[in-house]
């Protein structure tokens, strides 16, 4: 029997799209050049623009004219994200994630913890 594959609603979309932006952070370069930080800047605009959860997406782009993104080096544009999925959280009533770079490459770059294994 062939099982229903429904498309991801806006919390599912939500996980799999913060895992994919705080990776793409955690693997920014420490200095990237201009047209790095250019091409990231646009990327994180172009998401807002096109992000597939219409009430997300409104909210996201008045919160990158609040805060614009940050991506002068790894640690700005990853602690900008951080803030930004803070914001999101609070909204939510999450609890908010501790932003400091130990953590954030603990989370999402390289564990200490044995039972996860690194393959990038
Ligand atoms: P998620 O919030 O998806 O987080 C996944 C994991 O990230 C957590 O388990 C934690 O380990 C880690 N994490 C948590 N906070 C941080 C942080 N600050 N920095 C680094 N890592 C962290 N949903 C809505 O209902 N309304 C919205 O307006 C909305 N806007 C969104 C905007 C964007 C750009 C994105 C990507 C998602 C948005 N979502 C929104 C989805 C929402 O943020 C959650 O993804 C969803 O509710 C599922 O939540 P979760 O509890 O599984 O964990």
């Amino acid at each position: 029997k062939q099982k229903v594959q429904c498309p991801p609603r806006s919390a599912e979309l939500g996980r799999s799209s913060w895992k994919l932006l705080h990776s793409m952070a955690a693997w920014y370069p420490e200095t990237p050049t201009q047209d790095q930080q250019t091409n990231m800047t646009a990327f994180m605009r172009t998401l807002a623009e096109f992000y597939p959860c219409t009430w997300c997406a409104k909210d996201f782009q008045e919160s990158i004219k609040e805060a614009p993104v940050k991506a002068e080096s790894r640690t700005e544009l990853c602690m900008w994200l951080c803030d930004q999925h803070n914001r999101v959280n609070k909204k939510l009533g999450k609890p908010v994630f501790d932003c400091n770079m130990k953590n954030l490459d603990e989370r999402w770059k390289k564990s200490t913890n044995p039972k996860c294994q690194s393959d990038h």
